[in-house]
């Protein structure tokens, strides 16, 4: 029998499995315990993440096709959601992970506001999953990923002895002495509904979503309880009904 969250070894060239990532973030919670987040990453699949506790957070998200990325929140720029991603252009945009960090972030506010980050680029088709550690094991220390140019060769040689001996060090790195020339971006996202995520959706009925005529606020058919039996009716939300 195979376990959906097996602990593959490391290979040159492989990419990390959600067993993998779970595992680097378990070594981290540990280490680190008053940091928030850190959840099962494979609740990113069905888009489930709860809120995440505390002034700091970090999360591992898979963005839905084939790629890890880096959101967290609290360690500079409070106000916005951090987006680490080794391949983000600069129309970064993946509906996916934004819906997954709004979940995490559950603001009370009608939009999500978030920075993307301008750190190192893998160099190949197969690290994100590795930079995603190193970035998220930097920040755990005290470390600005995005200040900072690791070295892709000892990634791989350097996490593996992580695993191996359950304890996550920051990985080879210097400090990045040119600029780079891409600029960070801050963007914002609508949110919806009492879960307050954005409007991205699963594709069955229970993220449906009907408006409040007198609220002008959309809510998912699963975040509410008096769905009406007509779907074209007047409908209006519990807050403005009572
Ligand atoms: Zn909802
Ligand atoms: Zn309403």
């Amino acid at each position: 029998m195979r376990f959906l969250d097996e602990v593959h070894p490391l290979t040159k060239t492989n990419k990390l499995s959600s067993g993998y990532i779970n595992r680097a973030m378990e070594i981290l919670k540990q280490q680190h315990p008053e940091i928030g987040g850190l959840y099962c990453c494979t609740m990113g699949g069905s888009l489930t993440f709860p809120q995440a506790n505390g002034p700091q957070w970090m999360q591992i998200v898979h963005d839905g096709s084939d790629h890890w990325v880096l959101v967290a929140k609290g360690f500079s720029q409070p106000n916005y959601v951090l987006v680490y991603d080794s391949m983000a252009g600069s129309n970064w945009r993946s509906k996916h992970i934004l819906s997954c960090m709004s979940s995490l972030l559950k603001t009370p506010k009608k939009e999500m506001t978030y920075v993307i980050k301008t750190c190192q680029w893998q160099g190949n088709g197969f690290d994100c999953g590795v930079f995603v550690i190193a970035f998220a094991t930097s920040l755990a220390n005290g470390q600005d990923p995005a200040l900072l140019l690791y070295d892709p060769h000892e990634l791989r040689n350097h996490l593996d002895n992580c695993i191996t001996s359950g304890e996550l060090s920051p990985f080879p790195s210097t400090l990045c002495r040119v600029k780079r020339t891409r600029k960070e971006l801050v963007v914002s996202e609508s949110v919806f509904c009492h879960c307050r995520r954005t409007a991205y959706m699963l594709p069955s009925r229970e993220w449906k979503m009907i408006e409040c005529e007198q609220f002008m606020e959309w809510f998912h058919t699963m975040c509410i309880d008096n769905f009406p039996v007509n779907e074209n009716d007047p409908w209006l939300c519990k807050v403005c009904k009572s």
